[in-house]
């Protein structure tokens, strides 16, 4: 359940958080609304009293006159009852669509502005210095026979792709990597269903059925394809009660993203930086409250720790409010540098969405009994998620990193060991 409760006492707050955020939520419409709520609810609870009371006093001994008022009464009852219940679920529908709208709080420390104004937490490494003219992704993937959109664009469309030769092995030997990261930090390996229940997306803080909805839905059935492997991870703990000792539960799931990237354009979005179909391995948190702050910053060290292995060139951002998606307290991203673009482009994004899924979800935990305490109330746990690997801007920054003068590629050294030894990939 939404917090109603908690945005009706702190409307002000909650409006400022809205405009920090530049979002168009109504929270002062949502305390209105719950206001209405509650008063109708308590009128229907009246009027039930009544009609029970009528009910009991027409079993004892009455005249016919007494009588026939006693049932002329219960039935005006019955009827205003009836009309009084659509008016209440009216209310709730109303009050369930507006309070979705509303984004999670913010963590003090975000950076209230637009994208330009999210700060950087670490710089790590420095520009590749090319004593030649660098190529993009385009020219290399070319060159080398690693990526073919022609293809693609005849068999899909645009933004589709297929990878070819040591390409391919790449994508393999990416996810193996950081799936293999994850897992040595006590992360369950998992593999994710691609196509997902509609309602679960809106659950996870996605807008499926928003007319610029992001997400794909398929004919004839109430699933879409799944943006993100964080859809299938967080429903497959929704409507459960955990126990507290076995938090916090971490999760590495391996998936196929599809993006319709509406509205999105610009040189950014060439080649294989902005595409509707690509592999992920993503990782999901889900604590207690208390633990995700922390784990918030376990799960960029791993990042870190990853993009350092493979010896790129990137920048750790605290990013500014309006960039934050509804459903995140606070988001961190990588920036890496892409030659090819001559500037830093995402590659990873790590958020705390805090209870902001968990109450969509129903995921509770049992907080432990303290020795001589009252047993505890459940609680809403805390959600996290952040991507470990994006294969395609991953490819990108591999490729356009690496080059050599002679047009090869160089394969970090970490990777070699999941592309059968492969070091260097050169013109065939
Ligand atoms: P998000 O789930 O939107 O935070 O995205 C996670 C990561 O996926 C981003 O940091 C990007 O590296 C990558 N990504 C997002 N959208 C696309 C896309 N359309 N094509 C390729 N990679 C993407």
């Amino acid at each position: 359940p939404l917090d109603f409760k908690f945005i009706r006492d702190n409307v002000e707050e909650v409006e400022s958080n809205c405009r920090d955020r530049n979002n168009p939520a109504d929270p002062r419409l949502v305390a209105e609304l719950y206001a209405k709520y509650l008063q109708r609810n308590q009128e229907l609870a009246e009027l039930q009293q009544a009609r029970n009371a009528n009910a009991k006093k027409l079993k004892g001994k009455m005249s016919k006159e007494e009588r026939d008022v006693l049932i002329g009464d219960g039935k005006s009852l019955k009827e205003q009852i009836a009309a009084l219940e659509g008016t209440v679920e009216e209310v709730q529908m109303e009050l369930q669509r507006e309070g979705q709208k509303i984004p999670n709080m913010t963590h003090p420390d975000v950076p209230v502005g637009g994208e330009e104004c999210s700060t950087v937490l670490e710089t790590v490494g420095s520009r590749p210095e090319f004593g030649f003219k660098a190529r993009d992704h385009l020219e290399l993937g070319e060159s080398l026979d690693l990526i073919d959109f022609e293809s693609a664009a005849s068999v899909t469309g645009s933004k589709f792709y297929y990878l070819r030769n040591e390409a391919a092995l790449l994508e393999l030997a990416l996810v193996n990597y950081s799936m293999g990261k994850a897992v040595a930090r006590g992360f369950v390996p998992m593999i994710t269903p691609d196509l997902v229940r509609t309602e679960v997306l809106e659950k996870c803080g996605f807008q499926p059925r928003a007319e610029n909805t992001q997400n794909y839905g398929v004919r004839d059935s109430d699933l879409c394809l799944t943006g993100t492997a964080e859809i299938p991870l967080g429903g497959s703990v929704m409507n459960s009660l955990l126990e507290e000792d076995s938090l916090p539960l971490k999760m590495a799931g391996f998936g196929r993203c599809f993006r319709t990237e509406a509205g999105a354009a610009g040189s950014a979005s060439k080649g294989l930086y902005r595409v509707h179909q690509f592999s992920k391995v993503e990782m999901f948190v889900v604590c207690t409250p208390e633990q995700s702050d922390q784990l918030h910053q376990e799960l960029i060290d791993i990042e870190v720790e990853m993009f350092k292995e493979l010896g790129l060139h990137f920048k750790v951002m605290d990013m500014a409010s309006h960039d934050l998606g509804a459903p995140a307290y606070r988001k961190f991203d990588v920036e890496a540098w892409m030659p090819g673009m001559e500037r830093y482009g995402e590659i990873s994004s790590a958020s705390n969405c805090t209870d902001y899924q968990a109450r969509r979800l129903s995921i509770r935990y049992r907080p432990g009994a303290k020795p001589g305490q009252k047993k505890p109330k459940n609680v809403f746990v805390h959600t996290l998620n952040a991507t470990a690997c994006a294969v395609p801007r991953m490819i990108v920054a591999i490729l356009e990193n690496f080059q050599q003068e002679d047009g090869s590629v160089l394969i970090p050294e970490v990777l070699q060991p999941y592309m059968g030894g492969v070091k260097k990939i050169q013109a065939r």
